[in-house]
């Protein structure tokens, strides 16, 4: 059992808050799955977690912990479906209501496997967003190799954005910012990345042409796939982060020329979340937040929806 510190918000939170994503989620939904917090209580059988430590709970709370993802630690991709943190079916013998809920709220119980230590160093409220918007950059970073030699751009400064900049940067690729406008550019170049171009300006995609290893897509709108994918260099990798509510379309031939590639990624496993709170601390990264009362969760909404976040809010649950 834990006592909720601070909530970050995740756009994820927000799709499913007002339905988004095909119609379903289930009412009443608590959302929430950047949880930071304490410790407050134990199982008897619970041995890596104490009461009083520093933990997190991400966007998971449990899996079947059998099938070949569950067994090589990347519990996202479990196959008979991870249980989420909030609006995953559980029937009404484990939650009231039959569905997980989340953690906008001041207590939470989770198998102690799916909790993870908050090293000190990283104060629990900008460690909060580390749990889902650190670790969903972090999987696809390491997995693509973005390091030293590698040109990374990073789509959308937003939540997962600006994370993301700090980790390709920590890591040592060279990184690029590519945002609607240069408005943010100042921020963007003190996150670590070397480089910052609108979107919104066409230049750009003639300046950058066939010159990426990889571009990752944190995006929550549809954007034009095919402006992006001529960036990539050859072999290059396009990872789409970003889940919005429409499908997206792609010319072929802008994957076959230059034999690039287009992918997706879900957060990362319960290992891997851990290795990147350890990457974080040692690095002195943590999210850039704004950090609000519940009274304020509506206005944060619009203000996440309009691109007017620096660069997550995160809810102090004391004000529950
Ligand atoms: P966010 O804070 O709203 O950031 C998204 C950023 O995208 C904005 O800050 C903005 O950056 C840019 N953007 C927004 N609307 C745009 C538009 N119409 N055209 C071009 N750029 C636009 O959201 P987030 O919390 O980072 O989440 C981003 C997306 O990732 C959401 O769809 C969320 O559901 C998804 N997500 C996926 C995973 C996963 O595991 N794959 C995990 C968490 C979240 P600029 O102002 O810099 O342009
Ligand atoms: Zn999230």
């Amino acid at each position: 059992m834990i006592d909720i510190k601070y909530a970050g918000i995740c756009h994820s939170d927000i799709h499913t808050a007002r339905n988004e994503w095909g119609g379903g989620t289930k009412y009443p939904c608590v959302p929430g799955h950047e949880i930071a917090g304490i410790v407050a209580a134990v199982g008897s059988e619970v041995s890596g977690h104490r009461v009083g430590d520093r933990v997190g709970v991400g966007c998971m709370v449990d899996s079947c912990g059998e099938c070949e993802p569950c067994r090589a630690g990347e519990q996202q991709y479990c196959q008979r479906g991870a249980t989420m943190t909030y609006n995953t079916p559980v029937g009404e013998a484990v939650q009231p209501g039959g569905h997980t809920l989340g953690g906008y709220s001041t207590q939470v119980v989770v198998t102690d496997n799916f909790v993870v230590t908050i090293p000190e160093g990283i104060g629990l409220d900008a460690a909060a967003p580390l749990l889902c918007a650190g670790v969903t950059l972090f999987s696809p970073l390491r997995h693509w190799g973005a390091g030293p030699g590698k040109r990374v751009a990073i789509i959308g400064m937003g939540g997962l954005g600006h994370v993301g900049v700090k980790i390709a940067a920590a890591l040592g690729a060279e990184v690029t910012v590519l945002s609607q406008s240069l408005s943010k550019q100042d921020d963007g170049k003190l996150f670590g990345a070397q480089h910052y171009y609108a979107t919104a300006d066409k230049q750009t995609f003639k300046d950058l042409r066939g010159h990426f290893d990889l571009i990752i897509n944190t995006v929550s709108a549809n954007l034009p796939l095919d402006d992006y994918l001529r960036l990539l260099r050859v072999d290059g990798t396009l990872v789409l982060l970003g889940l919005p509510e429409k499908p997206l379309s792609v010319q072929t031939f802008n994957l076959a020329n230059g034999r690039r590639s287009l992918a997706g990624s879900m957060i990362g496993g319960i290992p891997q979340t851990q290795e990147m709170l350890n990457f974080c601390a040692e690095h002195g990264i943590g999210a850039e937040i704004e950090v609000i009362s519940a009274d304020q969760i509506d206005q944060a909404y619009d203000r996440v929806v309009a691109s007017d976040v620096r660069y997550r809010f995160v809810i102090d649950t004391a004000t529950m």
